[in-house]
């Protein structure tokens, strides 16, 4: 199967198989009745949604990004049960596929911290014990997400867990970014909130071709309206006025919109009507 890349000026774009899963439908839908929502997504007869937990590589003349990391090698059986995990993480070989050893990758980038985002940054090694899985990149999280995965309120602590950052704060290989940052030329970090305290989005612009992830404010097309915000929203006013502003920016730009957790479509763009204009799927079996 040929992984291909999105081409945003001297950027190539991969996306890779960092697991997938089921969740409760009505849960990734929020305030939206399901008689409307399940005309834009597929459910199955338990109301249980496919999403997958896709990182993405960021390929560039001087650097080798990856923002997110998927859902890991970790999870217990039990965790294994909970989330109906569909597919395995495969990262590490998919980069191999491409070339790329897990050594290489120079930066990763975290939205924010939850399990099935940053769940990749930690591997259990052959020898069996917990190790950074991309040891030479740096680590980049919003100061505020940070503060919250290491000191979690009872609402976010099933989410943000220990094992997926632990050996992360005892490495040197923790950046923590202050509201913004430039990973590259041309790509940018901005603190969102929303989602999470700390949630970020990752823009990327260059040779006038633009993309923008923006991480669970934007989990799959069919969470265009700003209105749709998950059940998982910890902040969902906030994730409602950022996500009219940045997709309203984006449209008129003409921007791909890249995607997480969609198993529909790894990107595309949008007319002012709403309607898609453009659609991209990285990978044959995409389906
Ligand atoms: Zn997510």
């Amino acid at each position: 199967m040929e992984n291909k890349g999105l081409k945003i000026g001297v950027y190539d774009i991969f996306w890779l198989n960092g697991g997938s899963f089921k969740l409760d439908g009505g849960a990734m839908f929020g305030p939206v009745p399901k008689s409307i929502w399940a005309k834009r997504y597929p459910v199955d007869a338990d109301n249980n949604i496919l999403l997958t937990a896709s990182p993405m590589l960021i390929k560039g003349p001087d650097s080798l990004i990856l923002v997110e990391s998927g859902i890991g090698n970790k999870l217990t059986e039990k965790q294994r049960k909970i989330f109906q995990i569909q597919q395995d993480w495969d990262v590490i070989s998919d980069l191999e596929k491409l070339g790329i050893d897990r050594h290489d990758i120079d930066t990763v980038v975290l939205t924010h911290g939850d399990w099935d985002h940053a769940g990749g940054i930690v591997m259990i090694s052959k020898s069996g014990k917990p190790e950074l899985s991309f040891p030479r990149a740096r680590h980049l999280f919003q100061r505020a997400e940070w503060e919250d995965v290491r000191q979690p309120c009872n609402r976010s602590s099933a989410a943000y867990w220990p094992i997926n950052t632990d050996v992360l704060t005892a490495s040197d290989q923790l950046v923590l970014v202050e509201e913004m940052a430039t990973v590259a030329p041309g790509i940018t970090l901005t603190l969102t909130g929303g989602h999470t305290r700390g949630h970020q989005a990752v823009f990327i612009e260059s040779q006038g071709e633009q993309a923008v992830h923006l991480g669970d404010l934007f989990p799959t097309q069919a969470h265009l309206n700003p209105l749709w915000v998950m059940a998982y929203d910890n902040f969902p006013l906030e994730v409602i006025d950022r996500k009219k502003k940045l997709i309203h920016q984006a449209v008129h730009d003409q921007a791909w919109f890249l995607f997480y957790h969609n198993p529909f479509c790894d990107a595309c763009k949008f007319g002012v009507d709403g309607k898609i204009s453009a659609s991209w799927q990285a990978r044959a079996d995409c389906a």
